[in-house]
């Protein structure tokens, strides 16, 4: 049964950080939010968390990081994960591992796969990333679609003057591929870099959605999804994600947090509400313990941005 919060929010998807190791160095990244920690949780314990997940109503799970593939059991999570009967169960990954790891995967029971991937550039790919794997990514990105993970999507954080003029470029590569491109507005969180970082590069998502509506041949808003707005065109398909710092995302938001050492986040942009559920499990307690402490995290949920 899905537990609704007192924001009259459905509670209905978990993301579980499952490690905060990653193979590149995004000079803008969030870390999702959370402050690193050293430990990782087991494969069992992932599975503990998703199962209690589910008896509360959960039907969506994401795993993130840092990067997922880097965890040489990441198969083993996957397979353990997707047989507890999810709705839908994903990946969010830079995708330089993603064209060894995409059949595995999917034979694992991966539904879709997210690939954080910005430029064709092979220079600007360096700037981000501080790496040069462009062709590695491609390729990753061609293989999930070919193995079958479905939908496979491109996520392409906008930054002014770095990739703001890619956009088509991204979105033609992604056609030809079978992918679809999300366009994500870059977002300023406690972890991102120096302050300086955000004025330099933010770049205004409305430019871009004021083009895609004069050239869409329809649009469709997702309800529940953040009202993300999702354009047809030229016979392929763009998403826009609306910024994350706004009262309307914390209106539409359904999701719950895992972070790696395995507390409970229920807001991206906060650190002070988290419940731990490492000690507990620990502690050998029974899953309607572990149940009780999801319903103590949804109850405490507040909007960041108040105003929903
Ligand atoms: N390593 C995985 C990956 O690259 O997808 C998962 C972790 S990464 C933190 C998850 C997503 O957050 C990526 O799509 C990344 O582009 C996005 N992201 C990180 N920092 C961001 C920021 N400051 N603004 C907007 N999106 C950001």
């Amino acid at each position: 049964m899905v537990k609704i919060d007192k924001f009259e929010r459905p509670i209905i998807s978990l993301r579980i950080s499952i490690t905060n190791r990653c193979n590149v160095k995004c000079f803008y990244c969030h870390h999702d939010g959370i402050i690193p920690q050293k430990y990782e949780m087991t494969p069992e314990e992932i599975m503990r968390i998703s199962q209690v997940a589910k008896n509360i109503g959960i039907i969506k799970i994401r795993l993130s990081g840092g990067e997922p593939l880097i965890r040489k059991d990441i198969i083993d999570i996957v397979n353990s994960i997707s047989k507890i009967g999810f709705t839908d169960v994903s990946i969010t990954t830079n995708g330089i591992l993603l064209e060894e790891y995409a059949q595995p995967l999917k034979d694992a029971g991966l539904d879709r796969i997210n690939v954080s991937f910005d430029t064709l550039n092979p220079e600007t790919y360096r700037f981000i990333t501080k790496s040069d794997y462009v062709n590695q990514v491609k390729r990753g990105i061609e293989k999930a679609v070919e193995v079958g993970l479905y939908p496979v999507k491109v996520n392409m954080v906008v930054m002014r003057g770095l990739n703001h003029e890619e956009i088509w470029d991204m979105f033609h590569f992604c056609k030809e591929t079978g992918a679809v491109l999300q366009l994500i507005e870059l977002l300023k969180t406690e972890n991102c870099p120096d302050e300086d970082f955000f004025d330099d590069y933010y770049y205004d998502m409305s430019i871009i959605e004021k083009k895609l509506l004069e050239k869409a041949d329809n649009v469709k808003t997702r309800r529940f999804m953040q009202d993300r707005k999702k354009y047809y065109l030229e016979g392929g398909e763009i998403e826009v994600v609306k910024p994350m710092d706004n009262t309307e995302f914390c209106k539409n938001c359904t999701r719950l947090r895992i972070t790696p050492e395995g507390k409970l986040k229920p807001c991206l942009l906060r650190n002070d509400n988290l419940v731990d559920l490492m000690e507990p499990i620990r502690r050998g307690v029974s899953d309607e313990y572990l149940e009780s402490l999801f319903v103590e995290a949804i109850t405490n949920r507040e909007p960041y941005y108040a105003g929903c």
